[in-house]
């Protein structure tokens, strides 16, 4: 899912807590606080933090005060651009904090810990010093909640910790939500960055126009917010838009004297997609030495891959390779995992076009062990049901004020009848009493009228609810069918399996065999290359109906995600696996698919086991087949693509370790057996 990003989409924050007030008492004290702070507000930031260097070497200084002083201090700092000042207060910093026991100092302290290491492009440690905050969170009111899971979650998401990032960020808004107060800007300009890693580009664009409607005049904000709505608008193949948005950026960036380097290196995609590659390498080199001038060690080796992969277009494969490996070295040193993984197939693929396999295998074993490490099944799921949770409140709020609109027409309803009742009455005093025959006339006229008009109103009424009854019952079948059924292919989603492995829970074996396949289409980035995202949303519809052709009645087939399918064949063996898949292959040649008029041949590559695995639970084996299932796959990819893979439990077979699956070596110990099948043969 996050592979083939070749852009830079850059998180980001601003803001922070402020420095808590002193207690009014410690008039000294205060007044340090004041002359730190007024340094900073005349521009002096180093003077202010050797001010408060000094302070923090007197032994007397109360905790609380030491606190206070190296919040105020950590943001003069890098003003300052002091590496050796920051160095000193972050050690002063972990010296106190290792001695603090008030709740409210640990909070403070850890939280402009937090802001400061993610600033400087420290995710790791800013995601630490940001869960020591954590369990102190209920104590601080819900800006810096919010703040601090914003900034965790920022942490998380620049280290491929996806699921968390987004539970965070929805945490953080929540809160906000719940204490009736707007998010800042930048909160939902790091929603909008998440939305780009999670690949929901819709979401980025609404979010991204959403934080710019939020912002006026110029900043770095707005321009940071424009580079990712650009990265959006190309991944929703807008590149005329995107330029537009990208070229303001790179404008703005110009105006107030700070480069937006990622504005400029997504430019430089564009014009390198459309083949103008002098130029795009120009963009991208400039991009590179603007951020080595910042001292951001975290753009540079993206600067360095979307090089190398200009000099590999350019056909410069020597001199992309060694690109490459400085990449590589950068990114050792940041940790920023995602980026990562979007380095290694480029390089692989241009290793192997140097001829250099060695290189390229080793390269190989470490992107499928970081690719498990940060796509794993766990995180997916939990991505997928965060996206869904979200979506479901989100409808069960639409139910809500549809709920409370009919109650008002209820009410409405209910004065109406009680005015007729009324009226009723009034007919019958007036049939009864002793009034002249010519009153009598004109009132019983306006009072049948009035009567006819009631009538129709309530009738009226009566369909409006009756029509609502129905909305309510459409959408909550809609909502029920919608969230097991994937929106793109129909066949169903990961919340589809959950529910059938749960139907027979409390059973304690499988009620039947099943065959298990994962399938994932073969080189599907260029068919959407070549023929759009669109295209691409059709070749996956297309494949998703040969396979339910040649699914039976009892079996499942899942989106996996992207573009791998699982399959559960009902009643099935290993003996079936190679049949099923030749006749997939052959129902997809026979349907001749199209994509805007052209022919597409759309080929897979497959792993396969058999269930029942052995005597545990339905649900831990079906989590240890799909494992299995994903790495015999991932060989089959390996040893050439157009192939099948199935595995089976064989005498020493026991519990799987956690982690990467080593196939080879799981087979040298005999815990299972691997075959390899190239369906091209049969
Ligand atoms: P391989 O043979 O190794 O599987 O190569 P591949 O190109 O098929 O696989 P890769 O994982 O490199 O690329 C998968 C692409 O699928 C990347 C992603 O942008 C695209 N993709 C994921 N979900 C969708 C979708 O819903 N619609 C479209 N059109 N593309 C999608
Ligand atoms: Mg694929
Ligand atoms: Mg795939």
């Amino acid at each position: 899912m996050l592979i083939g990003l070749g852009v830079l989409p850059w998180v980001m924050l601003v803001l922070l807590a402020q420095a808590q007030e002193p207690p009014a008492s410690d008039a000294n004290l205060a007044d340090l606080d004041n002359q730190v702070e007024l340094l900073i507000a005349d521009e002096r930031p180093a003077a202010a933090v050797k001010l408060v260097l000094e302070a923090l070497e007197d032994d007397a200084l109360a905790q609380p005060a030491a606190v206070r002083l190296i919040a105020l201090a950590l943001p003069a700092a890098r003003v300052a651009r002091d590496e050796q000042m920051s160095s000193d207060l972050l050690v002063a910093a972990e010296t106190i904090g290792n001695t603090l026991t008030e709740e409210n100092d640990i909070w403070q302290l850890n939280s402009a810990l937090t802001a400061h290491h993610l600033l400087q492009g420290r995710f790791p440690d800013a995601e630490m010093a940001g869960l020591q905050a954590l369990p102190h969170l209920d104590s601080q009111p819900p800006e810096r909640q919010a703040t601090l899971l914003n900034h965790l979650g920022v942490a998380r998401a620049q280290q491929g910790q996806l699921d968390q990032a987004l539970e965070d960020m929805d945490r953080s808004l929540s809160i906000l939500d719940q204490a009736g107060l707007e998010p800042q800007a930048s909160f939902l300009m790091n929603m909008a960055g998440l939305s780009l890693h999670l690949e929901d580009f819709e979401s980025a664009t609404e979010l991204s126009k959403r934080t710019l409607e939020m912002l006026e005049g110029d900043s770095d904000l707005a321009a940071r917010t424009m580079s990712n709505l650009g990265v959006a608008l190309i991944r929703l193949e807008r590149p005329t838009e995107a330029e537009g948005v990208l070229e303001e950026a790179i404008a703005m960036g110009e105006r107030i004297g700070e480069p937006s380097t990622s504005a400029l290196g997504n430019l430089a995609y564009i014009q390198r997609e459309r083949s103008d590659y002098e130029l795009a390498l120009a963009n991208f080199r400039r991009q590179l030495s603007l951020d080595r001038a910042s001292g951001r060690p975290d753009g540079q080796p993206v600067a360095l891959k979307n090089i190398g992969e200009t000099l590999m277009r350019m056909g410069d494969h020597q001199q992309a390779a060694e690109i490459f490996e400085e990449s590589l070295a950068g990114f050792r040193e940041v940790d920023v995992r995602i980026r990562r993984l979007e380095l290694y197939p480029v390089m692989i693929e241009n290793l192997e076009i140097l001829g250099d396999y060695r290189r390229a295998l080793e390269l190989m074993r470490e992107y499928k062990a970081l690719n498990d490490e940060v796509v794993n099944v766990e995180s997916m799921e939990r991505i997928a049901e965060l996206q869904s949770r979200i979506a479901l409140e989100r409808s069960q709020r639409e139910l809500a004020e549809l709920e409370q609109r009919r109650a008002r027409d209820e009410q409405e309803l209910a004065t109406l009848a009680a005015e007729r009742a009324r009226d009723k009455l009034l007919l019958g005093a007036l049939i009864l009493g002793v009034m002249a025959l010519g009153v009598i006339a004109l009132l019983l006229v306006r009072t049948v009228r009035m009567r006819g008009k009631a009538n129709r109103l309530l009738s009226a009424r009566n369909d409006r609810i009756e029509r609502q009854q129905h909305e309510l019952e459409a959408l909550n079948h809609q909502l029920e069918l919608s969230s097991r059924h994937d929106e793109l292919t129909g066949v169903g989603n990961r919340r589809a399996l959950r529910a059938f492995v749960d139907a027979f829970d409390d059973q304690e074996a499988w009620p039947i065999p099943y065959l298990l396949l994962l399938l994932d289409l073969d080189h599907f980035k260029e068919i959407n290359d070549r023929h759009g995202h669109e295209g691409g949303d059709d070749a996956l519809v297309a494949f998703a109906h040969a396979l339910s052709k040649c699914a039976g009645n009892d079996d499942l087939v899942i989106r996996w995600g992207g573009e791998e399918f699982l399959w559960l064949a009902a009643n099935r063996d290993i003996s079936d696996a190679v049949k099923l898949c030749v006749e997939l292959r052959e129902t997809l040649a026979g349907r001749r698919i199209e994509i805007s008029g052209h022919p597409v041949d759309i080929g897979f590559s497959a792993g396969c086991i058999a269930l029942p695995l052995d005597d545990s639970s339905p649900a831990e084996q079906l989590r240890d087949a799909t494992r299995l299932a994903d790495a015999a796959m991932y060989e089959a990819k390996s040893s050439g693509r157009g192939r099948l893979v199935v595995i089976r439990p064989e005498s020493h077979w026991h519990k799987l370790p956690a982690g990467a699956l080593d196939l080879e070596r799981l087979a040298q110990q005999q815990v299972l057996g691997i075959q390899r099948l190239d369906l091209g043969t049969y």
